[in-house]
């Protein structure tokens, strides 16, 4: 488990949606999670550089676990769900989060996100549960959020879906930033994104 977390932490880094040590990323194991540390380089962690954080918040490692460790436990302890939790900066997500802007339903794979559109969490200081509280409700319904300020934090079943989602998101978020310097995209209705969502449901949300 910590060396699929090392190597997907790593492919954070080469699909462009992490940079430097900004991002973290954990897995749920037994009653708590392991999860990146804080302050490392991705390529320069070990397995015991990954710290366990058990289910009253305690970390065990040599390490100290990533600043952002709160909202990850508090996830995982509200939405059975998660077992896999990925946040990091990227850009375009970065950018609408700057704004404060959510995603709406300007394209049909923004259901793949769970709903008719991608929240923006309230900004509040980084680490804090003032942060894991808003993240909390932003996610409700949903696999994925952007955080005002900030950046983004996804949810799935496992690493290789956590990653794949953030991928996507990020996509989205770029080509909706295109949207609006161009003019005003045209949203899907309810019923449509409705439409979408039980397809992905049905085809195992492929496309
Ligand atoms: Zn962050």
């Amino acid at each position: 488990m910590r060396k699929n977390l090392i190597e997907t932490a790593l492919a954070m880094n080469t699909s462009g949606i992490n940079s430097g040590t900004s991002g973290n990323l954990s897995i749920r194991s037994g009653q708590g999670m392991l999860i990146t540390p804080s302050g490392i380089p991705y390529p320069d962690l070990r397995a015991d550089d990954i710290v366990f954080v058990d289910e009253n918040g305690e970390p065990q490692g040599i390490q100290k676990p990533s600043s952002e460790w709160r909202f990850h436990h508090d996830i995982y302890r509200q939405r059975e769900d998660a077992r896999a939790i990925l946040h990091a900066h990227p850009s375009s997500c970065a950018t609408l989060a700057c704004l404060h802007k959510p995603i709406p339903a300007f394209h049909y794979m923004v259901a793949v996100a769970g709903g008719n559109d991608i929240r923006c969490a309230s900004y509040a200081t980084f680490g804090t549960q003032e942060l894991s509280n808003n993240v909390l409700a932003a996610l409700q319904g949903r696999k994925a959020c952007l955080m005002a300020n900030h950046g983004l934090v996804c949810l799935g079943t496992n690493l290789q879906k956590v990653l794949s989602l953030a991928i996507e998101v990020e996509n989205l978020a770029r080509t909706y930033s295109q949207c609006l310097a161009l003019g005003d995209p045209i949203i899907l209705d309810d019923e449509e994104m409705d439409r979408v969502i039980k397809k992905f449901r049905n085809y195992g949300e492929s496309k």
